[in-house]
């Protein structure tokens, strides 16, 4: 058998995947969602989710066990699922080039998987809600999901019920108006003290800095949400208290975004040889005033 490479993306544009046919694949899922909670059976299910045992990154530090669904990032299946993607976060996706993205098996798993959720949302979906039934019985319902381990799908628009198995649901985005309205989300709770169920529900979106949405993410900090960046540094070494004029979080730490404190910017280390010479690379020692 001829051996299998995946190149990384290294290109200066963006060449966008197939676009997936959102209003089919809704109307697919609710069918899975109604046959699935109808017990309609489905045979040959195999699992969808990468369970905490299977990412190392995420099950790191403490919190709830993390289960994740890992697809083919960016237009690497034929089919686009990131849609605010840029050029260089594409070009140092650590999908494409970095932890088990080096394991020509696990890469064609979350192709496959990205396939069939464009050409047979139904079957996605019943094995993914399958999977999150399983993880909340094996977990007596203590588990974070965290849906875009590779990819960045609102979720929420597709099958709202995907977020009422785990105790807490969360993603980084670089969608600027799916943070925000995450965030308002969540303050509604807060403010008006909406039961802990609908809370729990409500997903905690981290708004990662691209290089060009500085502003964005300044005013999320401000309104209180949470923002990620990558700083070019070695992991052994320590992150300044603060960025920007906000606290910093160790991101490499614990993948558990939800529990940063709100306002404050999660530093991640570059990872898989990523060019630390890009624009959204931040520097440790790193003004605003260098920025503006
Ligand atoms: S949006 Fe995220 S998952 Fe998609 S290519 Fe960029 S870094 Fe990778």
């Amino acid at each position: 058998m001829s051996k299998i490479t995946f190149l990384p993306v290294l290109s200066e544009t963006i060449v966008k995947g197939k676009p997936i046919q959102w209003a089919e694949v809704r109307s697919e899922a609710q069918r899975a969602e109604h046959d699935h909670f109808a017990g309609v059976k489905c045979v040959g299910l195999k699992p969808i989710l990468t369970a905490p045992t299977g990412n190392q990154k995420l099950t790191k530090g403490e919190g709830l066990p993390v289960y994740s669904l890992s697809l083919a990032p960016a237009n690497l299946s034929g089919y686009e699922v990131c849609p605010w993607r840029t050029v260089d976060c594409t070009r140092g996706c650590i999908g494409h080039t970095a932890g088990n993205a080096r394991f020509p098996g696990t890469v064609l798993g979350r192709i496959a998987r990205t396939v069939e959720l464009a050409e047979n949302p139904y079957r996605f979906f019943r094995r993914l809600l399958k999977d999150l039934d399983k993880a909340k019985y094996d977990t007596n319902g203590s588990f974070a999901y965290r849906s875009n381990a590779f990819s960045d799908i609102p979720w929420l628009s597709i099958l709202p019920s995907l977020n009422t198995f785990a105790e807490r649901n969360y993603n980084y985005t670089k969608s600027t108006e799916m943070a925000f309205r995450s965030l308002r989300m969540r303050k509604h709770m807060w403010m008006f003290g909406l039961n802990q169920t609908v809370y729990e529900q409500a997903e905690h979106l981290t708004l990662s800095f691209t290089g060009d949405n500085l502003k964005d993410c300044l005013l999320y900090l401000k309104e209180g949400g949470n923002v990620a960046v990558i700083m070019a540094k070695r992991k052994s070494d320590p992150i300044p208290a603060t960025l920007w004029g906000f606290p910093t979080v160790d991101g490499d730490a614990n993948d558990r975004r939800y529990m940063d404190p709100q306002g404050s910017i999660a530093v991640l280390t570059p990872k898989g040889g990523l060019d630390r010479t890009r624009k959204w690379v931040v520097a440790p020692n790193e003004r605003l005033e260098d920025r503006m």
